[in-house]
């Protein structure tokens, strides 16, 4: 046995998988634990992608993450490129299947196969999973770590990693106790928020409208100034708003929602007609069809819940007769059909979020090892980091190459 080969990882999530499996490939002398709450590993890797998984990405870069550096992945992901992300998979029996907007998900078209494969290794490399285990407390004597749990020790270890993700999705088991633990040897965290996440709006009508779909163009103005623009599929939700669209950039708006900052989004239900283009058209409806209701014409431009909602945000009777409706009248109409504005007052919560933003601060973190700069021998991989991917498999790429980085760096005699 070696003099540092006993090794605990905090969570059998995608980057504490990584971790045990690559350390113990590359050092079959280490001994390595996994605690884990749940009744079986990766539960994330399964809720992922609806059950399909999008695995990861062909095409990534540190463009594709946020935090207070995201600079710091750019070694993980040299390191451990799409490729070497595929040659890992085949490694142990999975077939990816990359489709044409670069999202990558396993050919097999399930998640389950992905923890099975993931497990079957780890089981075959003598990696032990300790699971309906939940980590409680660590620390650190006379340079080994102790573990504990409610029930019981776990002693002796030379080197810990925390792979214990953040708070989305609570119903999985996820939560913050990563921070606890890294907070008892010096470390400092930036305010954790959901992300990738359904956002409440004030609008007082958003029942009436739930279910419409539209592609929109979504900008989002933080104080009054915009600071991003999407274009993409939305959903009129009771709650306010949801859809790819609005999932993309609540990455950049509970952030600033978190800090109490004025947070909107400007919505346009016509970003591929111009404002003229759709001036004219309802000026040529409501002249030449005069004699219906604005709302019946308008349903023929958007979806007919939306048409008497949008006469009446303009203070406009939804009976109202076309030809009743005068030019300034019109000209308000398109204003929100182009740009209309919603304030966000709250967020689908942790629960409803694909990710959590904030985390563990990257500068106190090594980004060649991900090696604690303050705790000699203690590791982060994964989400637990001031990390937050953009939607479409870069969440989990960055907790493969994490978890890469942290095996290879414990392998190392
Ligand atoms: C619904 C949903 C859909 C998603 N879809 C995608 C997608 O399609 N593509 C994508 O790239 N990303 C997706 N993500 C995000 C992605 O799943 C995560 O970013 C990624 O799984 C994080 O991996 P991780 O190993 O860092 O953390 P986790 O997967 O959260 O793993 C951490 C593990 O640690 C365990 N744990 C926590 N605390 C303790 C403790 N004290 N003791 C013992 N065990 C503990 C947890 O139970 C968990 O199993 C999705 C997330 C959700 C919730």
């Amino acid at each position: 046995m070696l003099k540092q080969g006993k090794i605990a990882i905090i969570g059998a999530g995608a980057a504490g998988i990584m971790v045990a499996i690559i350390a113990k490939r590359l050092n079959k002398d280490l001994e390595i634990d996994i605690f884990e709450i749940n009744k079986s590993i990766g539960k994330k890797i399964l809720a992922s992608g609806n059950g399909r998984c999008n695995i990861s990405n062909s095409n990534i870069s540190q463009s594709n993450f946020i935090g207070e550096n995201p600079s710091f992945t750019s070694y993980a992901l040299e390191n451990f490129t799409y490729k070497d992300f595929e040659n890992f998979c085949k490694s142990i029996g999975l077939y990816l299947d990359v489709k044409e907007d670069n999202k990558v998900y396993p050919l097999s078209n399930e998640a389950k196969s992905v923890t099975r494969l993931l497990e079957n290794n780890c089981l075959d490399l003598g990696i032990k999973l300790v699971l309906e285990t939940k980590i409680e407390n660590i620390e650190k004597e006379n340079e080994k770590f102790t573990l504990s749990s409610s029930q019981k020790e776990f002693k002796d270890y030379d080197k810990v990693v925390i792979s214990s993700g953040l708070g989305a999705a609570p119903q999985l088991n996820a939560n913050e106790s990563g921070l606890d633990f890294a907070s008892k040897f010096g470390h400092s965290f930036n305010l954790t928020y959901p992300s990738l996440v359904g956002l409440h709006t004030d609008f007082k009508h958003s029942v009436k409208i739930q279910g419409v779909k539209k592609v929109a163009q979504v900008s989002l103005y933080v104080d009054g100034k915009k600071e991003n623009s999407i274009i993409g599929d939305i959903l009129f939700t009771k709650y306010g708003l949801s859809g790819f669209a609005i999932l993309d950039i609540s990455q950049f708006a509970v952030y600033p929602l978190k800090l109490f900052q004025n947070v909107q989004l400007g919505i346009n239900l016509f970003p591929n007609i111009n404002r003229n283009e759709l001036l004219s058209m309802i000026e040529y409806s409501f002249k030449n069809l005069g004699n219906e209701k604005a709302s019946l014409l308008l349903g023929g431009l958007v979806s007919n819940k939306l048409a008497p909602i949008i006469l009446e945000n303009n203070g406009i009777d939804r009976e109202t007769l076309a030809k009743n409706i005068n030019a300034k009248q019109i000209r308000s109409i398109v204003n929100n059909l182009c740009n209309w504005r919603f304030k966000v007052v709250d967020t689908q919560g942790f629960k409803h979020a694909e990710a959590s933003g904030g985390g563990i601060r990257c500068d106190e973190v090594n980004p060649k090892t991900y090696e604690s700069k303050l705790c000699k021998n203690l590791y982060f991989a994964g989400e637990v980091l001031d990390i937050v991917g953009n939607r479409g498999g870069y969440n989990l790429h960055f907790a493969w190459a994490s978890g890469y980085l942290v095996g290879k760096t414990l392998a190392k005699k």
